[in-house]
């Protein structure tokens, strides 16, 4: 994605105000660059990954700008510490819950360590990502959305009818021009289709 934009501003477009992605080039650290670029990123967020079974980060309301998270339980957490991790960029922030675990109820939904505290590790902007989460379940985002599924629509009849899936050259500029005839073909398939 970060290739093609760059590719677009070298041909004098503006960067785009809405980009419409699927739900795999949605993460904390996508929708962050695009809002640092000024591109609100629209597409829906994978759920958050299970955790042994038990409680998963999206049950937790995690605020990262106020540096706390607070559980399923309600409890705000004890401490909070950033991981810097040489494999990501940004790193992590882990929250622990400490005492408050100890006596918790719903210990064993939510934490399988030997010693019954939670530990939540999630990315330095988590808060973009959960508010993603909460936001898919409004009708309005996934009216939004529609207009996504009508793309897909027309990607699907150009790999069915014109081959998109598959490229018949060596390198991405005639690889790129091929997409563009592809394109024209549809246009012109439809146009006919319309006037008949
Ligand atoms: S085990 Fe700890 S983190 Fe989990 S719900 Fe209970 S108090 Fe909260």
């Amino acid at each position: 994605m970060t290739q093609t934009l760059e590719a677009e501003a070298e041909r004098g477009f503006e960067p785009p105000s809405e980009l419409y992605v699927d739900t795999a080039y949605v993460s904390d650290n996508s929708l962050h660059d695009q809002q640092e670029r000024g591109t609100e990123l629209v597409g829906p967020a994978r759920p958050a990954p299970q955790h042994f079974k038990g409680y998963a980060a999206d049950q937790f309301n995690v605020l990262n700008n106020k540096g706390y998270a607070v559980c399923p339980a309600g409890k705000k957490s004890v401490h909070r510490c950033l991981i810097d991790d040489s494999s990501s960029k940004d790193g992590y922030y882990r929250y622990e819950w400490g005492h408050h675990c100890d006596q918790c109820q719903q210990q064993k939904q939510c934490s399988n360590r030997k010693n019954g505290r939670r530990e939540l590790v999630v990315g330095l902007h988590h808060d973009l990502l959960q508010a993603r989460r909460i936001e898919m379940q409004s009708d309005e985002f996934k009216e939004r959305m529609h207009q996504r599924s009508g793309v897909e629509g027309t990607v699907s009849e150009s790999k069915r009818g014109y081959g998109l899936g598959r490229t018949r050259y060596r390198g991405l500029e005639k690889t790129s021009l091929g997409n563009y005839m592809k394109g024209a073909a549809v246009n012109v398939h439809r146009w006919i289709a319309r006037l008949l």
